[in-house]
């Protein structure tokens, strides 16, 4: 048994899906119902333990959540007669190609038994790579159909300083499906048009969102955007993680950002004013190698920036003739 299991984990890994149903799993023995039962019989038997197995009736409980799939699946099996004629004529082990399990509509097949299916906690996970996958596709078919609330998406989102000190527009691309951001997962465009960015479906894959980066943003926040991420009822959040590129030389301690301003000995003696990070800075006359100075609301959301004066020929020499050439 644990060597199909491998096996199975296999053509997952590779596949991405679930081919087949392992021979060892024979669904009219999972549904306690004889080979020739009807669809009636099929049916009931499948409502009366999915309801005594429901995840809501077991909170917690691992077995029962199990047994809960194993039979849906025994069920979903049964109930398409192309499944079941499969399995009839010997399953995985006749050697014939198996039923495809991504056409199965999991919505369907509960509504069909009158199961309710609410996962709150999400996808339930046993540790079997071949449940877990063809649970995690129902899932996810159950959230973009509406059932399920969707899920949150993570993107980072790197802005240089400029953009982190005034604020300004940014594109982030949400991976994955998602709520389609033109139409917001209302399928249409303000006219009453079939949205053309998701072709009228409400959420698309590899969904662009324009971000409105707020002001004085700090580096490593978060902006969430509600109503953007994995669709489903509600739908889920895209949480845009904010980095702040510093230029080359520039330090950041908490809000602050410091840097080294290397003057020459002259200037050090004799004072002088330069630009540091697009600030003004007055370097006092007397200002010793290695003091320091601070500008306030020169660093992020709203920290200070501190400029480390360092007595220093050629690299003052440098800063100056750059401070010269500026317009
Ligand atoms: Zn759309």
């Amino acid at each position: 048994m644990r060597l199909r299991y491998h096996a199975d984990a296999e053509v997952l890994r590779h596949h991405g899906i679930v081919r087949a149903v392992p021979a060892d799993r024979d669904p009219y023995q999972l549904l306690d119902v004889p080979r020739d039962a009807s669809s009636d019989q099929i049916k009931a038997a499948y409502r009366k333990k999915a309801l005594e197995n429901h995840p809501d009736r077991n909170p917690g409980d691992a077995a029962a959540e199990e047994r809960f799939k194993r039979i849906s699946e025994a069920y979903a099996t049964l109930r398409d007669p192309e499944k079941r004629a499969w399995v009839d004529r010997g399953g995985a082990a006749s050697g014939r190609p198996a039923p495809d399990f991504r056409t199965v509509d999991w919505q369907d097949v509960f509504r069909e038994a009158e199961v309710h299916v609410r996962f709150p906690e999400g996808t339930p996970r046993t540790g079997n790579a071949v449940f877990d996958a063809l649970f995690g596709a129902m899932t996810g078919m159950l959230r973009t159909q509406g059932v399920l609330p969707g899920e949150d998406r993570s993107v980072d989102l790197t802005i240089d300083l400029k953009t982190a000190r005034v604020g300004g527009a940014a594109t982030v691309r949400i991976s994955g499906t998602a709520v389609c951001a033109v139409c917001r997962g209302t399928r249409l465009e303000e006219d009453g048009r079939p949205c053309p960015s998701c072709d009228g479906r409400g959420f698309r894959k590899g969904s662009q969102v324009e971000v409105a980066v707020p002001p004085k943003v700090r580096d490593g926040v978060t902006l969430r955007l509600r109503g953007l991420g994995g669709p489903g009822r509600p739908p889920g959040d895209a949480l845009v993680r904010v980095r702040v590129q510093l230029p080359p030389g520039v330090r950041r301690v908490g809000d602050e950002l410091h840097v080294d301003l290397p003057v020459t000995p002259l200037e050090g003696r004799d004072g002088t004013s330069t630009r540091v990070l697009g600030h003004e800075v007055r370097v006092p006359p007397g200002t010793a190698d290695g003091s320091t100075l601070r500008i306030p609301g020169g660093g992020l959301a709203g920290g200070d920036l501190r400029a480390t004066v360092k007595h220093r020929v050629w690299r003052g020499f440098g800063r100056r003739l750059r401070d010269m050439m500026r317009p």
